[in-house]
Formats: structure tokens, C-alpha cells, sequence
């Protein structure tokens, strides 16, 4: 247990601002997004700028006490959810919350690790241009939250994930030394690239506390279809129809189970059925153009819906009249997660194949879980171009107490799911981490190639074992 000397020491760096200790003020911390995991913590420090971020660290390191980074505290697999047992302390990121500088000649943001995803979103505005990243969090996820779990999204399509969109990072090591490598350079061989290791890492190799990210064109003009597909397999050919016509335009393709679209209407307040002819499956999709003259990607996709229900890709299709119409198709994608949360309990696994075997995947994976886990339903939603849904297996209804049926059921159906994802030649996590949710099955399931060098990494970055322990690295008894 950390004591109240300890905490002392971390007051004396960062004044009374900087070190919450009121249970109150940390209980929202302590739970993640999905309320399926409980930590505890005798302090959150928050510290206001890089140096104290550095000092925060070295004092940790020397006083050998456990730091779980933490942004938005939006994971979803527990990544930033303190162990239970108070041995941590969870170190927020949230007060380093400044735009250090926002370019449009560079097309460059220079972001602390606090800021939200969505207040970026509104700078790059100002400037006439955006982030292309956004997820349904964009509210409350953080950069440093989305660096570290090299984030997806609904635009990956065209623009790629955290990994392509991080030009430079500044970051503290565990040892409370401050790697400085914002200098986004377009060439740099020094070796191996620090960046990327960090990218992705999970807060396990030292504490992000600015990036700079790479900005592209405002929109200038786009057009968002909504259209009901008889299966995934018609929506993937839909789309390659839209990549062939269209090409790079296409920014956004996003496939939805019926089932998925159901609980939102019920769940989600003002949302409204896009089409009336019913159909199992459901794509959103965006195209859009940077400038306003050219008004090819825009009108084709109008093209396109029509040759999909000309040839019976699509039962039916409609476009959005205005923005306001645009903007509540994509509420409907993105409130997904939450109807799902709101509908009851699940087992929610994140997950990528190849884009191929993506459609049957989705159908043959569900028959197979519902068949084998007697009541449960199954299901996907999420960003079929990219080869990743988030399958959803759904306690039997009116199952009475959801926690007590994920622990029973959790284990043997996280191993049937991971296990068809393994077959299919997939991965089972593909934009929102190992944290501590899927530790085990990652231990269970990598190659000793891939887990020896995971741990090698980090006795390298991290030899004392204080960032965020339990996360992401199988522990020895786990593969
Ligand atoms: P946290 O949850 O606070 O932390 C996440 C991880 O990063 C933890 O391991 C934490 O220790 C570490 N961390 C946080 N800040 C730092 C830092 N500064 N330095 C080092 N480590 C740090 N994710 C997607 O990829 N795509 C989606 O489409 C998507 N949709 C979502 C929809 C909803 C409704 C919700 C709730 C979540 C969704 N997520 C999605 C997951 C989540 O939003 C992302 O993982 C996000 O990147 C987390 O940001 P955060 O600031 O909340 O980080």
C-alpha cells in the first residue's frame, strides 16, 4: 500500500493542484468505460506540463512506485484502470491540455497529451483544415490516449491509423528522462524509431506529453449514403464498387448488423430508421472531396448507390438531404457502442482478418456462437474495409445478473471467438489494445517470437516495472 509519506514527497513536486486524494474526485477514474473493471488508488497525480511529468516519473522510479497513465479513461479493454489492489498511483494526463501550436503552411498540430480528440478536431477547423481520426469517444478520448492505443476509427480507410497520422512525439521515459522528438522530420535513420515504439505501447514504455499530428484539407464537399445490404459479403463487394468508381474519395465505409441499428433506435434518443425497406445488414458511407470544383466523388457516389441496387447489392439506399441529415447517420454509427452497453451484458471482442475473409467471418462466427453458448446472440458492427468489426456476444435475455454471467461464460467465449480470429489468419486486437482485458489471451495465442520480444521491449524501456503494470505484457504463467 502507498503511504501517506510517499504522497507527501509527490505533494512537495506538484503543489496541492497536482495530487488529488479526495475519494470522491478519483472514484470516476477508477472504473473503465464499460464498468467491468475496478482498480484503486490512494492518489491521481496531475501534473500541469512536461517538467512535472518528468519529475513525477523520476521520483516514481526512485521511490519504485507503480504509475498507470491516464487520459479519457475511455478504454475499452481496462488499459487505464488502476490495479486493485492501491499498489498504482494513476498519473493524469488530462491537465497538459494546451495546442502548442496548430499550422496550416506545415499542415502540423503540436498537441499535449490532455487535449480532447474533438477539441482538436474544432482548431484544425480555424485553420482550414482537420484531424482525420474520429471515433465515437472524440468527446472525451485524449492524443495521449489515442497515441498509445495507435488508435483507429471510422476514417482508417483513407488516412490510416494514430501510426501514420504521428509525426513527432515528446514523452518521459520510465526513468523520468524526457525524449524530445517532435521535430517531425520526413527522414530520420537514427536507429530504431522510438516513436513508433511508443505508439501503441499502452502507457507500458514511458508517458506520452505531446504530439505532433499531421493535418490534411478541410472537406470542402461531401455526400454520406445510407444503404441496407442482403450481407456482409454484398457490402464488401459494395464497396470495392465505390473504390473503383471513386477511388481515394471513399473515407468512410462502415457495415452495421440490424440487430446493432435495432438497439440504437431503442437506446439512443432522436436517432430515426435511414431506409423503411427492412434488411440485415446496413453500410454507412462517406465520400468526400477537398476542393469545391471538382465535384466528381461526390456526384458518383449517386451513381454508384444506383448500380448497387440496379444489380441487388443493395435492397435500398438514400443519401443525405443536408448536414444535419449527414451528421445523424454517423450518430447512429457512432452510438453503437454505447446502445450496445445500454442493451445488457456482452462479450465485446475487437477484432481484425483479412478484408476477404472478413463477410464470412462475421456470419459463420455468429451461427457458431450462438449455436455453441445456448441464448446468446452475435453480431458485428465496425469498419469492414479495414478487416475489423467489434463482434458482440449477447447474454441470453433476461439473463438476471450480467457481471456473474461475463465471469462464468467470459473465459470460454473470448477463447472460441479469439480462436476463429486466430484461423481466419486475424488478430485479436485491432484498434483498442491488449490493456488488461485480453493480457491472457494474447499470451495464449502469440507466437514466443512475438511475447519474447513484447518483453524484452519492455525490461529495456522499463526494468523496475512501473509503468502501468499488468497490462498488455502476459505475465509468465500466461504463454
Ligand atoms: P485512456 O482510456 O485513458 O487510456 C488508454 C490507454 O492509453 C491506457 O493504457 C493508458 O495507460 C494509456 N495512456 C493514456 N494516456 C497516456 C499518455 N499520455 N501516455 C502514455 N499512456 C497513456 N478506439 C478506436 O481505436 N477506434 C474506435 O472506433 C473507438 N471507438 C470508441 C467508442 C466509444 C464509445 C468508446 C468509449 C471508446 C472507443 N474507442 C475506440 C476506444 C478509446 O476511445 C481509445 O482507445 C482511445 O484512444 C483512448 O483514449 P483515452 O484518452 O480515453 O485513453
Amino acid at each position: 500500500m502507498i503511504g501517506q509519506d510517499i504522497i507527501a514527497r509527490f505533494q512537495d513536486l506538484l503543489g496541492p493542484k497536482g495530487v488529488i486524494t479526495d475519494p470522491d474526485d478519483i472514484a470516476p477514474w477508477l472504473t473503465d468505460w464499460r464498468g467491468r473493471f475496478h482498480g484503486a488508488a490512494v492518489a491521481m497525480l496531475a501534473p500541469a506540463d512536461t517538467t512535472q511529468v518528468s519529475a513525477v516519473v523520476a521520483l516514481a522510479a526512485q521511490l519504485g512506485v507503480p504509475l498507470v497513465p491516464q487520459g479519457g479513461n475511455t478504454s475499452m479493454v481496462g488499459g487505464a484502470t488502476p490495479p486493485p489492489d492501491g499498489s498504482a498511483l494513476i498519473l493524469s494526463l488530462r491537465r497538459l491540455n494546451r495546442i502548442r501550436a496548430i499550422s496550416a503552411d506545415d499542415n502540423l498540430a503540436l498537441c499535449e497529451a490532455g487535449v480532447i480528440l474533438s477539441t482538436l478536431h474544432d482548431a484544425a477547423a480555424t485553420v482550414g483544415r482537420r484531424f482525420p481520426l474520429s471515433l465515437g469517444a472524440k468527446g472525451s478520448a485524449t492524443i495521449g490516449g489515442l497515441v498509445s492505443t495507435n488508435a483507429g476509427g471510422t476514417q482508417v480507410l483513407r488516412h490510416g491509423t494514430m501510426r501514420t497520422l504521428v509525426e513527432g512525439i515528446e514523452a518521459v521515459l520510465p526513468d523520468g528522462s524526457i525524449f524530445d522528438g517532435l521535430d517531425a522530420l520526413k527522414k530520420d535513420n537514427r536507429g530504431y524509431d522510438i516513436k513508433q515504439l511508443l505508439i501503441g505501447a499502452e502507457g507500458t514504455l514511458g508517458v506520452i506529453t505531446a504530439a505532433a499530428l499531421r493535418l490534411v484539407p478541410a472537406i470542402a464537399m461531401r455526400a454520406v449514403g445510407w444503404a441496407g445490404v442482403p450481407s456482409p459479403a454484398a457490402a464488401l463487394d459494395l464497396l470495392r464498387l465505390a473504390q473503383s468508381r471513386i477511388g481515394v474519395g471513399v473515407e468512410g465505409f462502415e457495415i452495421i448488423a440490424n440487430d446493432g441499428l435495432a438497439h440504437v433506435l431503442s437506446h439512443i434518443p432522436g436517432t430515426r430508421r435511414p431506409i423503411d425497406t427492412p434488411a440485415p445488414w446496413h453500410v454507412l458511407i462517406e465520400v468526400d472531396q477537398a476542393g469545391a470544383d471538382e465535384q466528381g466523388p461526390v456526384l458518383l457516389l449517386e451513381d454508384v448507390l444506383a448500380q448497387a441496387l440496379d444489380s441487388g447489392l443493395a435492397l435500398d439506399a438514400t443519401f443525405a438531404a443536408n448536414e444535419v441529415q449527414a451528421e445523424a447517420f454517423w450518430r447512429i454509427r457512432e452510438s453503437l457502442s454505447e446502445a450496445e452497453r445500454a442493451q445488457g451484458p456482452a462479450l465485446q471482442f475487437d477484432v481484425s482478418v483479412p478484408v476477404a475473409r472478413m463477410p464470412c467471418f462475421m456470419v459463420e462466427t455468429a451461427d457458431a456462437a450462438e449455436r455453441t453458448f445456448a441464448g446468446t446472440s452475435a453480431s458485428s458492427f465496425g469498419h469492414l474495409g479495414d478487416g475489423n468489426v467489434h463482434f458482440h456476444v449477447r447474454a441470453p435475455k433476461g439473463t438476471p445478473d450480467g457481471p456473474a454471467w461475463v465471469a462464468a461464460q467470459g473465459g470460454t467465449i473470448s477463447a472460441f471467438v479469439h480462436d476463429a480470429v486466430v484461423a481466419a489468419g486475424g488478430s485479436i486486437s485491432a484498434e483498442h489494445g491488449i490493456g488488461q482485458m485480453k493480457r491472457a489471451e494474447l499470451g495464449r495465442l502469440a507466437s514466443p517470437a512475438r511475447l519474447s520480444a513484447l518483453r524484452a521491449i519492455k525490461a529495456a524501456f522499463d526494468p523496475q516495472g512501473i509503468m502501468n503494470p499488468d497490462k498488455l505484457i502476459p505475465r509468465a504463467d500466461e504463454g
